[in-house]
C-alpha cells in the first residue's frame, strides 16, 4: 500500500470540493437571507398600508382605533430584517468549513468546530475585474 500517494492524491481532491463548496455555500447562504428580507419588507408594506387604511376608516368614523397589534407586527419584522442584515454581515466575513458546514473566521487555517484544514481563499479580495 503506497499510504502517501493515496495521502495526496486525496487531499488533492479534497482541496478542488473545498474551494467549490466554498463558493456555492456562500451564493446560497446570502442570497436565501436577501430573499428573506424581501419578503419581510413586502409584509411590513402591507402592514403599513393595513394601518393607514384602519386609521383612515376610524378618524372617518369618528372612532378611535387601537393599532397596538399592528405597531407590534411592524416592530417584529423590523427586528427580524436586522437580525437577517446582521447575518449577511456576518456571512460576507466568514468561510463555511467544507467539512462540517459552520461559519468560521475567514483568516482560519483550521475549523474551529470540527478541525478540519480550510483552504483560504484570497480570491474575493483580488477580483477587481478590469472593464
Ligand atoms: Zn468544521
Amino acid at each position: 500500500m503506497d499510504r502517501e500517494f493515496f495521502d495526496n492524491a486525496f487531499d488533492k481532491a479534497k482541496n478542488a470540493f473545498e474551494v467549490a463548496y466554498k463558493k456555492t455555500g456562500e451564493v446560497v447562504n446570502t442570497e436565501k437571507i436577501k430573499f428573506n428580507i424581501t419578503s419581510l419588507k413586502s409584509k411590513k408594506d402591507k402592514l403599513f398600508a393595513k394601518l393607514g387604511k384602519e386609521y383612515y376608516n376610524d378618524i372617518k368614523n369618528g372612532n378611535t382605533g387601537n393599532y397596538v397589534e399592528i405597531f407590534d407586527e411592524i416592530e417584529e419584522i423590523n427586528e427580524k430584517i436586522e437580525e437577517l442584515s446582521n447575518e449577511i454581515d456576518y456571512a460576507k466575513n466568514k468561510k463555511f468549513c467544507p467539512s462540517c458546514g459552520k461559519a468560521i473566521d475567514e483568516s482560519a487555517v483550521f475549523c474551529s468546530f470540527c478541525g478540519a484544514k480550510v483552504i483560504f481563499d484570497s480570491s474575493k479580495s483580488e477580483n477587481n475585474e478590469e472593464v
